[in-house]
């Protein structure tokens, strides 16, 4: 029986191919193609891609170009597979029509395994399945679909699900392969994990070029760009003033003078020489550290909502903590999906919004803190001075992608009201609680 590390290689493989057929084939030829099923062998080395596709009024299993096509684009498939997967041996591939039922059967296992799960306590997962019955009143079309919601364990929080689709086995499989994205993601940003791109980054880029993955490429340089367009309150390369402050795996302390004063000498996104051409990354400062808290899961949640819809998802939504959510769609019958903002105690009313197609992403000093001499520390540090950003409780910013959100809601709590009226943030609305009260939608609404 093929281990769970074998199958999530399968599943890894498949939504890789399933992205470079979709994105970087160009030959017509295999552009209805779909990839239904992997299945590598026990040593790896081949695996069998199961495929399908629909183009109009023939069914493309009895026309053998597709097939062809892709026997040809199969050496720059694996070219691309090895580059974005850095696997030293890429298997074999060999292409064939998923004439049988093949896919049906992998969605009923994913469902098995979800139901199995809460029953054998996989420690990395509480899940929470409801195949809720739509209530009466609702249209034909919404009475087809099922809801199915789940959440796991992911990136220290959790992450949640809940999605309609046509059915149990259609949502089930979305959402298996949701988690399977945030885990991937995880793998690539996580600054805890040892063997983590980043942390390899954060290892070796003090001393030397790096070469890095396409995707963390683009991220880094998205990072720059928020950096630019927020005169630097955020910045990705402040990990080694929040080390300073104790927050990399502490609750926060003051540093010493001098620890400050290193750390500040170590940061900086001028400081990171990204070279796109090259597919490197260097630091200028030797003891720099990319820190992703900021972002991370604003990006995880992004691609989990890429891979829902690439499973035929409409309706769904992701979650990350609670800092984190993108709602796409709507839930049959209404007009969006309806999110609290939760408002700090002593700041006053929360507000309740709508969303469709839309992300929302908080930042507020309640996440994580500390207080000493009656003063309280935020986790959300200023790269400029090096210290905890004061002046804002909490912010939450609305816009098109969690990732924008995500680097703005940071940016805006480290700027402030005035700075973040003057710089609105296109198809966006923000709304913001002041330190010691006050809280109201700055643009927007
Ligand atoms: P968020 O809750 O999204 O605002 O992210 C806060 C986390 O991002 C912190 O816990 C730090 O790990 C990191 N961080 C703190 N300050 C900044 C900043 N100015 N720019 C980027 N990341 C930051
Ligand atoms: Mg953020």
């Amino acid at each position: 029986m093929p281990s769970h590390r074998h199958e999530r290689a399968a599943s890894t493989l498949q939504r890789e191919l399933s992205r470079i057929l979709l994105e970087e084939v160009r030959d017509p030829a295999v552009a209805a193609v779909r990839v239904c099923s992997v299945s590598l062998s026990p040593d790896k080395r081949s695996a069998k891609v199961l495929v399908s596709g629909w183009v109009p009024n023939s069914g493309i299993e009895s026309d053998q170009r597709p097939l062809r096509a892709l026997g040809r684009a199969t050496p720059f498939i694996r070219r691309t597979l090895a580059k974005r997967l850095r696997m030293r041996r890429v298997p074999e591939l060999r292409f064939d029509y998923d004439l049988s039922d093949q896919r049906s059967r992998r969605i009923d296992k994913l469902l098995e395994r979800i139901k199995k799960r809460p029953a054998k306590g996989l420690k990395d997962l509480t899940m929470l399945l409801l195949a809720v019955a739509l209530p009466l009143g609702l249209s034909r079309d919404a009475l087809a679909l099922e809801r199915l919601e789940s959440s796991a364990s992911i990136m220290g929080s959790e992450f949640r699900v809940a999605c309609y689709a046509p059915s149990r086995k259609a949502a089930a499989g979305a959402i298996t392969a949701a988690f399977d994205e945030a885990r991937r993601v995880d793998s690539l940003l996580s600054h805890y994990k040892p063997d983590s791109e980043l942390s390899r980054i954060n290892r070796e880029a003090g001393s030397k070029a790096v070469a890095v993955s396409e995707e963390m490429s683009d991220l880094l340089a998205a990072c720059v760009e928020y950096s630019a367009a927020t005169e630097g309150a955020f910045d990705v390369t402040v990990g080694s003033i929040v080390h300073a402050w104790g927050y990399f795996r502490g609750d926060g302390r003051k540093p010493w003078p001098w620890t400050l004063w290193w750390a500040r000498r170590n940061s900086g996104y001028r400081h990171l020489e990204l070279n796109r051409s090259d597919g490197t990354v260097r630091f200028r400062k030797a003891a720099m550290r990319l820190d992703p808290g900021a972002i991370g899961k604003g990006y995880a949640v992004d691609r989990v909502v890429g891979v829902l819809k690439e499973f035929g998802v409409r309706a769904a939504f992701v979650s990350s903590g609670t800092s984190s959510i993108y709602a796409m769609g709507s839930p049959p019958d209404r007009d969006g999906w309806g999110v609290d903002i939760r408002a700090p105690e002593a700041a006053g009313e929360a507000a309740s919004v709508r969303l469709s197609d839309e992300a929302i992403s908080t930042s507020g000093s309640y996440e994580r803190f500390f207080e000493s001499d009656g003063t309280r520390y935020s986790h959300i540090l200023d790269p400029r001075t090096g210290r905890p950003a004061t002046g804002v409780e909490a912010v939450s910013v609305i816009g098109p992608r969690t990732i924008d959100t995500e680097a703005w809601s940071t940016a805006l709590y480290v700027n402030g009201p005035a700075w973040a009226r003057e710089h609105p943030l296109p198809q966006s609305r923000v709304y913001l609680c002041r330190a010691g009260g006050g809280c109201g939608w700055l643009y927007g609404n």
